[in-house]
């Protein structure tokens, strides 16, 4: 058999700064999922590249001067890096379409909001403060804040750079040190962005490491790990609870973001120039392989008609195809598997009962594509209004009312986010506050800023990334107390 050239080539694991083939000696070939060509093989590694990796990450946490240096020294460092981000935006951007399928703008747009996110915990580097408390004029106390020291980070593939860069980003910024296991299907491009490290001198070798392979091999090493302090995870549910099981045997510090079946609801009074395109896009941006998809989308009955009829017209218009092309909005799905999910959950929803109002094909033989699908008559028990589907289908229900509308929001056991859209500034507020959601959007659909926290209630997640708070899960609290008393008094 000839073998087809590989557009990316063969990758290596990166370990303090050196390039270094797997020790099982096995490779894995990533394919592209638009034109099913093999895209670059990768390392498929076991547990002594693990241990490798988490022993260069130690020793630089220890020894090199990372974790104790200036915040300032730090912050520039990440700074020269977002620098670089942005300079190298374009050529990542065409690689992260060729091996993920998201098309090319938004690829851009995820290293562009990267950048954003280094340059924002670059600020935050140089902030982190503790508090201090004086129990008389000769005791005083500090609670000082340490960087939690060696953390594995383990990233899925739909956004598998900014996801990554959440958890990066105020990892360095406190001077913690890392090692990162990608997912499977997007290994070439997170290599690719650790690349840029290595333009950076001043970050030492063996803070940033990266092991690629099987999570149930090399996440879960990484999981089990003694010397591993912390694990930063972004993934399925299941997935989540696995390592929440396996960390509590050495009570490791876990932060989690999961999945979600995220309600938008659509009140009668909604400015339907913004909710019709909100709706759409909602459900199907990243072609609804989004842990916030709007994927259940709640109308109101007294709307309901002329709604979905302009609904159905605006998802017409999203031109499904490769990345590379212009104008395509939606790309292909991750993997054969993943379609196949997909499909499944169309004939699940029609044996439910659930019609199905536009979509539900695959679109071509060659390459992930398929329709968005749009799942009607449906109503919140069934498993395609409760279970994660994570491709382009949308479940749309009707309520009559509010208090119904939140009774049907808050029925699932994900909580990561809602969305509503109304023109009642009461009805905003009062909803807001009852939805059991980590982010609710008002009058808008997907918008996150560095600066604000983001993550689930209930099983969709456990801590928050962004913001302060996504500083302070790379920190452990120290209490230091100094007593200036000439005698201290042990017992009265
Ligand atoms: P998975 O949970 O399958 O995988 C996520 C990562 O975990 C991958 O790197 C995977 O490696 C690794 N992994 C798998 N099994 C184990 C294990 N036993 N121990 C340690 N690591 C393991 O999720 P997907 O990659 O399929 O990503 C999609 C999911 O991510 C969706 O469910 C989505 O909701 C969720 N998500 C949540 C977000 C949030 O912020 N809440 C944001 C984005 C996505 P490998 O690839 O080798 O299997």
């Amino acid at each position: 058999m000839v073998q087809q050239k590989l557009e990316l080539g063969r990758y290596a694991n990166f370990i303090a700064s050196e390039w270094i083939s797997p020790s099982t000696g096995k490779y894995y070939t990533r394919e592209n999922p638009a034109t099913l060509e093999p895209l670059a093989e990768l390392p498929s590694s076991g547990r002594d590249d693990v241990n490798h990796a988490v022993e260069a990450a130690r020793e630089a946490f220890e020894k090199s001067d990372w974790a104790t240096r200036r915040p300032a020294e730090r912050a520039r460092a990440l700074l020269k890096l977002a620098q670089i981000i942005r300079e190298e935006s374009d050529r990542l951007a065409r690689i992260l379409t060729l091996e993920n399928g998201k098309p090319l703008k938004f690829a851009k747009g995820e290293f562009i909001f990267t950048a954003d996110v280094f340059e924002f915990y670059a600020g935050l580097a140089r902030q982190v403060m503790g508090e201090s408390y004086q129990n008389s004029s000769q005791i005083y106390s500090i609670a000082s804040k340490e960087p939690v020291g060696v953390c594995g980070m383990i990233t899925p593939w739909n956004f598998p750079i900014s996801l990554l860069a959440w958890k990066l980003a105020p990892a360095l910024a406190v001077g913690c040190t890392v090692v990162v296991k990608p997912s499977s299907y997007t290994t070439a491009i997170t290599f690719e962005f650790l690349k840029l490290f290595e333009r950076v001198q001043e970050i030492p070798k063996g803070v940033v490491n990266c092991v690629s392979g099987p999570g149930s091999v090399v996440g879960m090493e990484l999981v089990r790990h003694k010397d591993v302090n912390k694990i930063g995870f972004t993934g399925e549910t299941g997935t989540g609870k696995v390592i929440m099981q396996n960390a509590a045997m050495s009570l490791k510090r876990v932060s989690l973001e999961c999945g979600g079946k995220c309600p938008n609801i659509v009140f009668e009074d909604a400015d339907m120039n913004k909710a019709l395109p909100g709706a759409v896009w909602g459900a199907f941006r990243n072609s609804g392989q989004v842990c916030t998809a709007g994927s259940r989308l709640l109308v109101q009955e007294s709307i309901y008609d002329e709604f979905m009829e302009k609904f159905v017209e605006k998802t017409k218009e999203m031109k499904v195809g490769n990345g590379l092309e212009p104008d395509v909005v939606l790309g292909p799905l991750i993997s054969k598997d993943q379609l196949e999910k997909v499909l499944q959950y169309v004939e699940i929803g029609k044996q439910e009962g659930a019609k199905v109002l536009y979509g539900g094909r695959r679109l071509s033989e060659k390459g992930y594509f398929m329709e968005p699908t749009i799942f009607v008559d449906a109503d919140n028990s069934m498993r395609i209004s409760q279970e994660e589907i994570f491709g382009p289908t949308v479940t749309v229900i009707k309520f009559r009312d509010e208090e119904e509308a939140v009774k049907i929001a808050n029925d699932t056991v994900y909580g990561l986010a809602a969305a509503l859209w109304t023109n009642n500034l009461q009805r905003a507020m009062r909803v807001s506050s009852q939805l059991k959601a980590g982010t609710v959007w008002v009058n808008t659909y997907a918008d996150l800023y560095p600066e604000m926290p983001f993550g689930g209630y209930k099983e969709s997640g456990l801590g928050r990334e962004l913001g302060r708070e996504g500083l302070e899960e790379y920190l452990e609290t120290k209490h230091i107390n100094f007593d200036m008393r000439p005698q201290v008094v042990m017992w009265r």
